[in-house]
């Protein structure tokens, strides 16, 4: 095997402990262990724990372990919505959760910025129908990024409507005052580091009192899978399906390495490392950062257009083995993405910018 560094945006390069944590898991039998034994329960406990402690969430906000991100949006949804649910839209991951609610047979209400800008959320109009409000934090497609002190004020203007958040691409470095979104959603093959497979939400106790009055009204807010039966088994620290116990050890690992290198290291070293990133190609003479305004540029996901090179770049870095991922959607030939995640280091950045 090449040291090849993966600066895809998803999945990208593993954290650095994994490979090791990997092996350790192996001898330890973690594959093997019983999902409704002592074992099993204590890992969960302490990735409940370790969560809380590295992302400051409230002791009363709830994490539940499901399949993906995508699978947490349509938890969401079904847990939360009975009829009509607000998106706002900065890519295609922010499409993707509005067709989730759509194909729920739900109404939805839209707010699309156009691609690479923006969204003005200190006077977003929220129909007085919309029982939640849907945000991306970072579109891992556009690298558009919202200000997460705009998405906290949203509930203080709009205290009675869950808000959900998607942070897929911009955890661990996004810091989210938790008291102010009900839902926050993620999987850990990103800024985590890790294999996929594994989604997280972390739930209010507002949140999880929607889902209990729609239940109560005879709405079906999932099946195996519910905020209603994920709530009754995380309580003992379980899941309702036999759930991916090794990835499950594995986040918790990583976790305690966080914790280790401490959130305020990750979250600088993330700002410097961007910096870098932007800086240079502010300079480039030909190449461009899609994201104009400054405000709306993802510190960990970086998008630039390379007026339809994408391609030779990527074929040009991959000979000196680094992978970078294409432009998205309809901007595959003319964009790369570049992500900036905790296990890049300043130096794997440096080198990259040099073949660029
Ligand atoms: C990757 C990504 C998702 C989807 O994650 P899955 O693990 O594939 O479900 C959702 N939202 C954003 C912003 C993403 O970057």
């Amino acid at each position: 095997m090449s040291s090849k560094i993966f600066f895809t945006v998803g999945p990208s390069q593993v954290f650095p402990t994994v490979k090791k944590h990997i092996q350790k898991a192996l001898d330890l039998n973690i594959p093997s262990i019983s999902h409704r034994g002592q074992e099993f329960k204590q890992i969960y406990q302490e990735l409940d724990q370790n969560l809380k402690k590295l992302l400051k969430i409230p002791p009363d906000h709830q994490i539940f372990l499901v399949s993906s991100a995508l699978e947490a949006m349509e938890r969401t949804i079904q847990g939360t919505v009975k009829k009509d649910s607000f998106h706002v839209i900065t890519g295609s991951f922010g499409k993707t959760w509005t067709k989730i609610a759509q194909n729920l047979g739900k109404t939805t209400q839209i707010q699309e910025a156009e691609p690479g800008q923006g969204i003005d959320l200190k006077n977003l109009s929220v129909p007085l129908q919309s029982e939640t409000i849907c945000l991306t934090h970072n579109d891992t497609s556009t690298g558009v990024t919202l200000e997460i002190k705009d998405i906290e004020n949203l509930k203080k203007k709009f205290p009675q409507k869950i808000i959900a958040l998607d942070v897929v691409s911009s955890i661990p470095y996004v810091d989210i005052n938790y008291k102010f979104i009900d839902i926050v959603l993620l999987s850990v093959q990103k800024g985590f580091g890790l294999p996929a497979g594994l989604g997280v939400l972390i739930v209010s106790p507002q949140a999880l009192k929607r889902a209990q009055n729609l239940q109560n009204n005879g709405v079906v807010v999932g099946s195996y899978h519910s905020l209603i039966s994920l709530s009754e088994k995380a309580k003992e620290f379980q899941t309702p399906e036999t759930p991916n116990v090794l990835n499950i050890w594995l986040l918790n690992q990583v976790l305690k390495d966080m914790l280790k290198v401490g959130i305020k290291k990750i979250r600088q070293e993330t700002e410097i490392k961007s910096k870098i990133f932007y800086n240079f190609f502010d300079k480039h003479p030909k190449y461009k950062v899609f994201v104009k305004n400054k405000i709306n540029r993802s510190n960990t996901v970086i998008v630039i257009d390379v007026a339809g090179e994408s391609k030779i770049i990527r074929d040009r870095l991959k000979k000196h083995n680094f992978e970078v991922s294409s432009g998205y959607g309809p901007f595959k030939e003319q964009h790369i993405r570049i992500a900036n995640f905790p296990t890049h280091t300043k130096k794997q950045v440096e080198a990259l910018l040099n073949l660029i």
